[in-house]
């Protein structure tokens, strides 16, 4: 990375601590990490408003090799130097898992259940930094679900033949509509015969939960304090969150984008990732116009760590400020 994009990260970051009244600007040390994630046994991270207490969780990272088909409408040089902009190595595309965790009530929520260790080996971390937050999976009272991908639900339980639930006290919720989809016989006929095995996994997997497993709708309170919020274009069912406390609140953004310095900073970047991009974009704009005018609290999965922050317009896209 050269002197002067150092120098600009850390002037960007600077400038957007000061408009937020962030107690110390964002280092650019700190997005140099990012990319690597935390130190091992430090990848938590707590944060609070209003009477609900945080976590942020990191599952690892997926160091994903550049592909010219990533995304539809920029080249591999344009999402390299859209990375080096954001202050991040880009010799891969480091793709961040951070899941969110919620302390309300009497209810210790979960937002998405990681990859469970079988999606990336870079990835799985998640139990063990919930572990080092002084949370046990069996404190676990509710798991909900945002969509079915992998880095999402495999978490859910352990490997077949095995199949153990990983939250044995925990109500999950899914999105209706996400369940039917994936769900559904038709889907073998709709995806091409190279992508059957993520639905095969699903298929077998949720009946598994048996009485555990409930379908929510799109905007509904799930739980007191918790809404669904309609988020399509990732996939048919996906789902963000608005969590409310008091007169504060946070939007739990799930992959409403996927990493910020690429589909925050250029909304209009089609991602291969989501199923119907045209919508997904609808989708973000409208989302992050929406935080950006409650300077609402978000978590973004893809986020960098701390994965907690707001959203703020920056040209002619948005940026992702992480809290200090
Ligand atoms: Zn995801």
């Amino acid at each position: 990375m050269s002197d002067l994009t150092r120098r600009s990260a850390l002037l960007t970051a600077a400038c957007a601590g000061a408009a937020f009244g962030l107690p110390k600007p964002v280092s650019f040390i700190e997005a140099a990490l990012a990319q690597k994630g935390p130190e091992s046994g430090k990848g938590f991270r707590p944060f609070k408003f209003d009477k609900v207490q945080g976590f942020i969780l990191n599952d690892g990272v997926w160091e994903k090799p550049h592909d010219p088909s990533f995304i539809k409408n920029a080249t591999v040089e344009e999402t390299k130097a859209a990375l080096a902009a954001a202050g991040i190595a880009n010799e891969v595309v480091p793709i961040p898992f951070n899941v969110t965790l919620v302390k309300l009530g009497n209810e210790t929520v979960l937002f998405d259940a990681g990859t469970g260790g079988q999606f990336q080996p870079t990835a799985g971390a998640m139990i063990a930094n919930m572990a080092a937050a002084g949370i046990k999976p069996e404190q676990i009272t509710r798991v909900i679900v945002s969509h079915f991908h992998p880095d999402h639900v495999f978490g859910l339980m352990s490997k077949a033949p095995d199949n153990t639930p990983t939250f044995p006290n925990a109500v999950v919720y899914v999105p209706g509509n996400e369940f039917k989809f994936w769900m559904d016989e038709s889907i073998f006929t709709k995806l091409p015969e190279r992508q059957h095995g993520l639905p095969k996994r699903l298929q077998a997997m949720f009946p598994l939960l048996k009485d555990k497993l409930k379908q929510y709708e799109w905007d509904t309170e799930i739980i007191p304090g918790i809404r669904s919020i309609a988020a399509p274009g990732h996939t048919p069912g996906h789902t963000a969150f608005h969590v409310a406390s008091g007169s504060e609140q946070l939007m739990v953004l799930s992959d409403t984008t996927n990493m910020p310095a690429l589909f925050a900073k250029h909304p209009n970047w089609h991602a291969v990732v989501d199923a119907d991009p045209v919508l997904a974009e609808a989708t973000r704009r409208k989302l992050f116009d929406r935080v950006v005018s409650d300077k609402a609290l978000v978590t973004g999965y893809h986020f960098p760590f701390p994965a907690v922050g707001k959203i703020v317009t920056d040209g002619a896209g948005y940026t992702f400020v992480p809290a200090a």
